[in-house]
C-alpha cells in the first residue's frame, strides 16, 4: 500500500489500484494474508494474497452468473455444494432459489468467513443464520473425496486462482470425486478466470473435466474488477450439454422462482447467450460441445 492506494498483484505486469479511504482489516490466517478495506469507487473490498476476489459495487455481477446459471440450467436442484465462496455471496444467491433444500459450503479459511460476517454483511446479508445451510470450515478436496456417491445436483467452485491453497481445486482428483458425487444430471461449474490474461487456467480446467464429464463447455461474463475483459465460468455437465438453451424454458424456471425481477445481470436473454464464446475464448476448449 502506498498512502492511501492499494495495488493489485495478480500480475507482475499489469495490474489496477483503489485508492483507500479505510482500512477495515489486514491479517495473516495460516493460508493467505487478508485485507478488507473501503473504497470510495467500489464500497468495500476483499483481497487474499494481494488479489481482489470481490467488491461490493460489482459483486452482483460474478455471484448471479456464478449461481443462476447452472441451478436455472440443471431446472430442479435440491442440493447444492458450494466450495470456497467465504464471503458468502453465492450461499445467498443459492439460497434464493426455493426448490433448494439443502446449501452445502466449505470454506478452508475461517478467517475469511469471520472477515466477512463483520466487514462485508451486504453481501451474505441473511443466508449464514438461514436453516437451509450448512457452512463448514475445511479442504473442499477432503469434503468431496468424503461424500457420498450422488448426493449433490449441482457443485458451484468459487475458489482463488490455482496457486496457493486453492490448486488442489483444479486437480483431476478434485473433479473426479465431483463427478461421483453428482447426481446423474448433475453439473459443476467454476471460475476458470480471465482468458485474456489467464488462459492456461481456462485450456487446463476444461481439458481435465472433460476426462470425467461428457460436456464440457463455459460461459463468459464481463466483471469489472476481474481486469482483463471476460472472465470465463468453466461448467461440465454429466446428462444434457448446457450449450443451445431455450430462453423461455430458461424464463419460466427464473419466474416460478421468483428471481425474475430481482437481478441485476443475469438475465433468461444473457444466461442463453453467454455461451456464445469469442473465438479468442473458444480455442481453448477441448471440443465443440
Ligand atoms: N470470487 C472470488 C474470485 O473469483 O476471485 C473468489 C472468492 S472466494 C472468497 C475464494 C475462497 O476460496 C477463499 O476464501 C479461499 O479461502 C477459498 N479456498 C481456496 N482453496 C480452498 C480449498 N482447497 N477448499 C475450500 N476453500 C478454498
Amino acid at each position: 500500500m502506498t498512502d492511501q492506494w492499494i495495488e493489485e498483484t495478480l500480475y507482475d505486469n499489469w495490474g489496477q489500484r483503489f485508492r483507500v479511504t479505510k482500512e477495515l482489516a489486514r491479517t495473516k490466517s495460516p493460508f493467505q494474508d487478508i485485507v478488507v478495506f473501503e473504497s470510495d469507487s467500489h464500497g468495500r473490498v476483499l483481497m487474499l494474497d494481494g488479489v481482489v476476489q470481490i467488491t461490493e459495487r460489482d459483486e452482483f455481477v460474478y455471484q448471479e452468473m456464478l449461481t443462476h446459471v447452472p441451478l436455472f440450467t440443471h431446472g430442479a436442484p435440491r442440493n447444492v455444494l458450494i466450495i470456497g465462496a467465504g464471503d458468502g455471496g453465492v450461499l445467498r444467491r443459492v439460497l434464493e432459489h426455493p426448490g433448494v433444500e439443502k446449501a452445502v459450503m466449505v470454506e478452508i479459511d475461517g478467517a475469511v468467513i469471520e472477515l466477512s460476517k463483520q466487514h462485508l454483511p451486504a453481501i451474505a446479508v441473511d443466508a449464514w443464520t438461514n436453516p437451509r445451510a450448512e457452512v463448514i470450515v475445511g479442504d473442499g478436496i477432503d469434503y468431496v473425496a468424503k461424500a457420498a456417491d450422488a448426493s449433490f445436483d449441482v457443485i458451484i467452485v468459487d475458489s482463488t486462482d490455482p496457486i496457493g491453497v486453492g490448486e488442489v481445486l483444479f486437480t483431476d482428483s478434485f473433479y473426479q470425486h465431483c463427478a461421483r458425487i453428482l447426481t446423474s444430471e448433475g453439473l459443476i461449474v467454476n471460475q476458470c478466470g480471465v482468458p485474456f490474461m489467464q488462459a492456461d487456467e481456462l485450456r487446463e480446467t476444461s481439458e481435465r473435466r472433460a476426462k470425467f464429464f461428457p460436456h464440457v463447455s463455459a460461459y463468459v461474463a464481463a466483471v469489472p474488477t476481474y481486469v482483463g475483459g471476460f472472465m470465463t465460468l468453466g461448467i461440465a455437465a454429466k446428462g444434457k450439454s448446457p450449450v443451445g438453451q431455450d430462453v423461455q424454458a430458461v424464463r419460466a424456471r427464473a419466474q416460478q422462482a421468483g428471481i425474475l425481477e430481482n437481478t441485476q445481470y443475469w438475465t433468461p436473454e444473457i444466461h442463453v447467450g453467454s455461451f456464445n464464446l469469442p473465438p479468442y475464448i473458444a480455442k481453448h476448449l477441448p471440443t465443440a460441445d
